[in-house]
């Protein structure tokens, strides 16, 4: 066995040194990249283009031939780790800053250390130890013939890993991955527990008084009734007005906008397929009916009597899908769907020169216990570049993502991108100090499909305050 103190001596030991991007940073990569995103920000094309900064850990990848600038001690520290039996690894976190952007012909240059080895710690996965390294990025431009010496700092990029030993038991369904304990061929064993959405939500109960209900979310509408007679609207479904006892009625399909008129935060008891804590709230609807549902998209605890709200329909799971409600206004991103193809996956794969099996061999992801090839981290970190950056318009700067992964995105999955500004700092960057007077915006962005959170990330981005979101 590996000793804790032996472990920890490995920290501030070199990664990667003197590491060489082995290509500059080109065109071609970009628009690969770009592609398999789905990223049409201008600023990534054209004579003037940069490179999209969420691209950053590609140029540095080794790809198909492998780790080429690796140390002596990271891989004597993975393989001491590999001989205790935490032979599995899965990414969980990436952190990236970035100082100045990269264009085509510059070289980039870096320098990686062991950061932190963790204690033994416990995870849904598996037992294992958290590697934490950080890499300092430099470039210079070949192309307009500078040299090596002249690089100047780009970007620093903290990346995690947990070395672990996959927990002991049966395979659980595929639902029960749960959130925060990162993508993993691997899923994690032993009983599903309940209360961690690890079941499906309860089937309606479709009758002739509330089918026009259903056959309205099931074309995507939320209808209520209206009597015919007084005109008073009416929810839930019922035969009868409560207002004069006609029993004549039309049904209106509802704008969607409301507030949160009251609301509670389930903590217990836990029903096998909801993960708690979630937010049960009575929402008024403009057409002035008030409708039981859930409010996502937002920690349940910052769910406010009097917050705007927006109609969602949400797929549940394949059978059902539910009108739920999410966060709206100025301060709320538009929600984004992408549906998770296997081209999706393996596409981000190849444009982020990440040849790990499970990224693009389905035989050999099952082999290693996950049900399908599942979404890169590299993929992920594109996503949410794209994510923002459709929002923010192409004049805003990316200055920091800092992002955390859930359960794995596999073909079939939708993800659901939804995001908010929880910090805005106008005139951030002084035009007196050399910096341009825009507005710094902090975003909390959630990547969600149908289990749960698939990635958590935190934003720093330059906006101009005078057109666009800011
Ligand atoms: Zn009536």
């Amino acid at each position: 066995m590996i000793e804790p103190t032996e472990l920890q001596s490995y920290a501030g030991r070199p990664a990667a040194a003197g590491g060489r991007a082995p290509d500059p940073v080109n065109a071609p990569m970009i628009r690969h990249w770009c592609e398999a995103m789905g990223d049409a920000n201008p600023a990534y094309a054209g004579p003037d283009a940069i490179a999209p900064p969420a691209m950053l850990q590609v140029w540095t990848m080794a790809g198909l031939s492998g780790h080429g600038s690796r140390s002596g001690a990271y891989d004597e520290l993975l393989g001491r780790l590999d001989a205790d039996g935490y032979a599995s690894v899965v990414a969980t976190d990436c952190e990236q800053e970035y100082l100045a952007p990269l264009r085509p012909g510059q070289r980039v240059l870096f320098e990686s250390e062991i950061e932190t080895v963790s204690p033994e710690k416990t995870t849904a996965l598996g037992t294992g130890h958290f590697v934490t390294t950080r890499t300092e990025l430099r470039a210079y431009d070949e192309a307009a013939g500078e040299k090596p010496e002249e690089a100047r700092p780009v970007a620093t990029h903290r990346f995690r890993i947990l070395k672990f030993r996959p927990a002991a038991g049966e395979q659980p369904p595929r639902r029960s991955a749960e959130p925060g304990a990162g993508q993993s061929a691997r899923q994690p064993t032993g009983q599903p527990k309940r209360g961690h959405g690890t079941g499906l939500r309860p089937r309606p109960v479709v009758n002739r008084d509330n089918e026009g209900f259903w056959q309205g979310v099931a074309e995507g509408e939320l209808r209520f009734q209206r009597c015919t007679d007084c005109a008073t609207p009416r929810f839930p479904w019922l035969p009868g007005c409560n207002a004069c006892g006609s029993d004549a009625w039309s049904a209106e399909a509802a704008s969607g906008e409301g507030t949160v008129y009251s609301q509670v935060v389930v903590h217990h008891p836990l029903p096998a397929a909801f993960a708690a804590p979630y937010s049960v709230a009575l929402v008024e609807l403009a057409e002035g009916v008030r409708v039981v549902s859930n409010v996502v998209g937002l920690a349940p605890d910052q769910v406010r009597i009097g917050l705007p709200v927006r109609l969602s329909l949400e797929r549940c799971d394949d059978e059902l899908t539910l009108p739920l409600f999410r966060p709206a206004g100025p301060d709320h991103l538009p929600v984004l769907r992408i549906p998770v193809t296997r081209t999706l996956i393996v596409a981000g794969a190849i444009a982020t020169r990440d040849y790990q099996d499970v990224h693009h061999d389905a035989e050999l992801a099952r082999a290693k216990g996950a049900p399908d090839v599942f979404m890169n981290i590299l993929t992920s970190n594109g996503l949410v570049g794209r994510y923002v950056t459709d929002w923010a318009g192409s004049g805003a700067t990316i200055l920091r993502i800092a992002l955390r992964l859930g359960v794995p995105a596999y073909p079939g999955d939708e993800l659901t991108f939804t995001g908010r500004v929880v910090d805005r700092v106008p005139g951030r960057s002084d035009p007196g100090a050399g910096g341009d007077g825009r507005t710094e915006l902090t975003l909390a962005v959630v990547g969600s499909t149908a289990r749960g959170a698939h990635v958590t990330a935190e934003v720093r981005l330059l906006a101009d305050p005078s057109g666009g979101p800011a």
